[in-house]
């Protein structure tokens, strides 16, 4: 391990790695390889015995995968960390680690669509059930907690809503009972929030997303405390198979060393485009934790370092206003994901929640009118002055 660095903007770049170790090399190399040799018989009974560090097989291992997992402990300040094939490969390996057949899960309103479908495949397959909850009060929490529930899963801010949940408050709730906490780090990015420092355990992230940050891997990443990871990694990532190719580790710890400077152009952007978006007269509410108008203000200010690059909206219209409003943008891209480097616009209803019944939809806010905004790099007038034409000609 080399030295840590007190400040994220040295340690994205400079934890985790240090080129003495590789010929000198600056950047770390990729390590494309699918086996490693040993020098003699013994040497490789040693190393599958675990009484020799070393490397056997990289789905149990990759120099290129670990110094990747040791800047994400660094950046989370957690004891370990492990990558995945993808976001999902993490969140079910460890949702799969942590239950077992007849468990029970206590998870936040509002789940990413595959989660969801992963929680209700759990439920169908090894009956482990689940209840949803705002988590806004302690007690509403302790209602929910049963001899078998097995974690607490959140996700904050809420995906397209942009709620958000406090989880100081979760995590101290949680410990009197004596069950992790789980947080999906992803929309936050650990630049804008860090969970295992409000006393949360495990944190995960989709890192296709901010951490990444050019939309060219799906990848994820989990943090949190060794023995816990250790054993994710010798189960159900071993034996599930979901890790990380050597070269998406590469792409990420590349994209890593941007992460503070592209997350601070990406609020600073947001914040701007949130203004604008109010004083439209087309636009009839604006979703951005990041305003004293927004119920959950208080809470971004406790535990997130500032509002982050996504705006909800809505429109005033029908859904095929909305639609056109996609439509009639000349340079803002239509796609789901979020995170990347180019603006990106997505109707939740007919696409990243549209597998959600409808009324359970409306229940949690998402009308044919709400559009989600994940707001990029670019000069942030002229990403206005697109929606802003858009929005004209509805
Ligand atoms: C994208 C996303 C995921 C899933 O990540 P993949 O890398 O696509 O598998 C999970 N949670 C959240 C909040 C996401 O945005």
């Amino acid at each position: 391990m080399t030295e840590k660095h007190k400040q994220v903007d040295t340690s994205v770049i400079h934890d985790g790695y240090n080129p003495d170790d590789m010929l000198g090399s600056l950047t770390t190399p990729l390590f494309q390889t699918s086996t490693f040799t040993f020098e003699t018989a013994e040497q490789g009974e040693r190393r599958f015995a675990g009484e020799e560090d070393g490397y056997m097989y990289s789905r149990l291992g990759n120099p290129t995968v670990r110094v990747l997992e040791e800047k994400m402990a660094a950046l989370e300040n957690a004891e370990r960390g492990l990558a995945f094939a993808s976001g999902m490969a993490a969140v079910s390996a460890i949702l799969v680690a942590l239950t077992k057949a007849n468990d029970h899960i206590v998870c936040s309103t509002g789940l990413y669509g595959c989660t969801f479908g992963l929680l209700s495949m759990m439920q169908d397959k090894y009956q482990i059930t689940h209840d949803f909850s705002m988590m806004a009060t302690k007690e509403e929490l302790r209602t929910l907690i049963r001899p078998e529930t097995a974690c607490i899963y959140v996700e904050t801010p809420i995906n397209p809503t942009m709620k958000l949940i406090d989880l100081e408050m979760v995590a101290e709730v949680a410990h009197e009972h004596d069950i992790p906490v789980v947080v999906d780090n992803t929309f936050a990015s650990p630049y804008l929030q860090r969970p295992l420092e409000l006393g949360c355990d495990v944190v995960i992230h989709s890192a296709t997303k901010y951490i990444g940050g050019h939309g060219d891997v799906i990848a994820g990443l989990a943090a949190g405390k060794k023995d816990f990871l250790d054993e994710v990694q010798m189960t159900t990532q071993k034996d599930m198979g979901g890790i990380m190719s050597p070269f998406d580790a590469w792409l990420l710890i590349r994209g890593l060393k941007t992460l503070p400077i592209r997350l601070d152009r990406h609020c600073d952007n947001a914040e701007k485009v949130y203004e604008k978006l109010r004083q439209h007269p087309n636009v009839s509410r604006v979703l951005y934790p990041n305003d004293a108008s927004h119920p959950d203000y208080h809470i971004r200010q406790k535990q997130m370092k500032r509002g982050g690059g996504l705006i909800s909206f809505e429109i005033k219209g029908t859904k095929q206003d909305a639609q056109q409003l996609l439509n009639n943008l000349n340079f803002i891209k239509i796609a789901v994901s979020l995170g990347d480097a180019e603006t990106l616009i997505q109707h939740p209803a007919t696409m990243t929640h549209s597998v959600v019944p409808e009324a359970s939809r409306l229940n949690m806010g998402i009308t044919d009118q709400l559009i989600r905004l994940s707001v990029g790099l670019e000069a942030w007038d002229e990403i206005w002055a697109d929606i802003e034409q858009a929005l004209n000609r509805l």
